[in-house]
């Protein structure tokens, strides 16, 4: 049938490009890892010419042609057919409707606007990166434009383009739900009497945590024989399916962070290395969009890690390879230092409590922004007043507040709530899998991650994108995507360590 043939020619040209994105990948974990100190511009021409080539590729008129030939024959098609050439349709759609001139113009203003970024932010002076950002949120409504998307309707398309299927009127009504029982559980903790302590834990040897991070990452069940953990300066997974690379930073005054890190990134990892390796390029062999990626990063770091079940195991090891740093610390410090709670101005350095408040923070201010209710002049102010009624802290400098965060120099916009959303999904999945499950916390007590992995890869990660984020939640979970399952949990684990009753 003329379908199944043109279906066959989409999904190989699919695969293909897709081999070339991953070659891409692989150049920019070779930046980050690897690179020598004077071959940055050879690595960015190479990054370059090859993203070329791939965007080329990807707007072939061909291919417009084939989902043309496809949609109108989609009564032939299976299921399955049909959800490929839906998403095929939404990546060329965006690859074909923003003009070349505009990307090549967006690239050059988000690479000044990094460069301002970074100076402003150095200096803490938000008039030097004011007017690259007014260009950013100018140029966001205008990329949206071409997407057929009014102004007003601009945030709910970058909102959309990270989690498909959410729109700001969602994430609004989720987070209002969220900070009406958080700002209290957060004033109500960190007022109490017991303080966790990281900083506790100094002097851990490198070489150490490194080997304590390896063997914590593979108990968990990253795969090796297609998978890397190296360092660079900032934690991160990349790569794909087939060949998933992980990287962590060490700090001998701060260990805790070089394995929540790892454990986080290996989260993504497992999602990554679970995805159906056999199907590259097409929906069938894709993560579902962020929020669903941070629900399973957050789950093996947080639900998982932080759980008194997992160190009941690990405590053990850790004393065995740090017994003198570990000498003078009890069991409990230690264990409240991995639960530490409280309020930090920076985000990527906040616990999994308060971190919930500075995502609804840059919500509120995005959303403002793009509706026009806000001027760029006026965010250093608008940043400090919606902190204090949130975070219940006034930042001392745009450095520690509004200047803190690359994603709006880059132009992501839309992104923050993903890490929100991400942390409810995660909780949702935690009392959903715990059900199915019900010796869970006894078989991470054992080492033994496998059942809670399998449970995972079934409902999540063979699934590839064959559902957007709300309906993914609804069929494992059985219930909406939404806060209360996060609000239950934070409860359950920091009321006990901090209000004993
Ligand atoms: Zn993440």
């Amino acid at each position: 049938m003329l379908s199944t043939t043109t279906y066959t020619s989409l999904v190989t040209d699919l695969n293909r490009i897709a081999q070339l994105e991953h070659t891409l990948g692989l150049l920019g974990w070779d930046e980050q890892v690897n690179l020598p100190s004077g071959s940055a511009e050879s690595s960015a021409s190479q990054q370059s010419a090859l993203a070329d080539i791939i965007h080329r590729e990807a707007t072939r008129p061909q291919i417009g042609e084939w989902l043309n030939q496809l949609e109108s024959l989609s009564g032939e098609l299976t299921h399955e057919q049909q959800i490929v050439v839906r998403e095929a349709r939404r990546d060329y759609d965006q690859g074909v409707k923003i003009p070349a001139e505009f990307i090549a113009r967006r690239a050059t203003l988000h690479s000044n606007a990094y460069h301002a970024w970074v100076e402003a932010r150095a200096e803490s002076n938000f008039a030097k990166y004011a007017p690259f950002l007014s260009a950013n949120l100018e140029m966001a409504k205008e990329q949206a434009g071409y997407l057929g998307k009014s102004d007003s309707e601009a945030y709910d398309y970058f909102i959309d383009l990270h989690d498909p299927g959410l729109d700001a009127a969602f994430v609004e009504k989720q987070f209002a739900e969220l900070k009406a029982e958080l700002v209290p559980l957060v004033q109500q903790i960190t007022s109490a009497p017991i303080k966790g302590d990281s900083h506790l834990l100094k002097g851990f040897p490198v070489d150490k945590q490194e080997q304590f991070l390896r063997e914590t990452v593979a108990a968990i069940g990253f795969d090796f024989t297609k998978g890397r953990i190296d360092r660079a300066v900032h934690p991160f997974c990349g790569g794909h399916t087939g060949d998933t690379r992980l990287t962590t930073r060490f700090d001998e005054n701060n260990p805790l962070d070089s394995w929540s890190s790892a454990m986080h990134e290996t989260g993504h990892g497992l999602y990554q290395q679970g995805l159906p390796a056999n199907h590259p390029g097409t929906a069938l062999g894709k993560h579902v969009g962020m929020a669903v990626h941070e629900s399973q990063s957050r789950l093996w770091e947080n639900q998982v890690g932080r759980s008194r079940a997992y160190w009941q195991y690990w405590e053990p090891r850790y004393r065995t390879l740090f017994p003198e740093q570990l000498k003078a610390i009890t069991s409990d410090q230690l264990y409240l230092a991995i639960n530490t709670v409280e309020i930090s101005p920076i985000r990527v350095d906040a616990d999994e409590v308060t971190y919930n408040l500075h995502i609804l923070l840059r919500f509120e201010i995005e959303k403002l922004l793009f509706q026009g209710k806000l001027a760029v002049k006026d965010l250093p102010s608008a940043w400090n007043q919606l902190s204090k009624e949130i975070l219940g802290y006034t930042p001392t400098s745009d450095k520690q507040g509004c200047l803190q965060d690359v994603h709006w120099a880059g132009g992501s916009f839309g992104y923050f709530p993903s890490y929100c959303l991400g942390n409810m999904m995660a909780a949702q999945l935690w009392y959903t899998v715990r059900k199915a499950i019900p010796d869970l916390d006894s078989q991470i007590a054992h080492n033994d991650f496998q059942p809670l992995l399998k449970w995972l890869r079934t409902n999540i990660h063979v699934h590839g994108r064959r559902e957007d984020t709300r309906a993914i939640t609804r069929r494992v979970t059985g219930e909406e995507l939404g806060p209360q399952s996060l609000i239950r949990y934070l409860k359950e684990r920091y009321l006990p360590l901090y209000i004993k009753s």
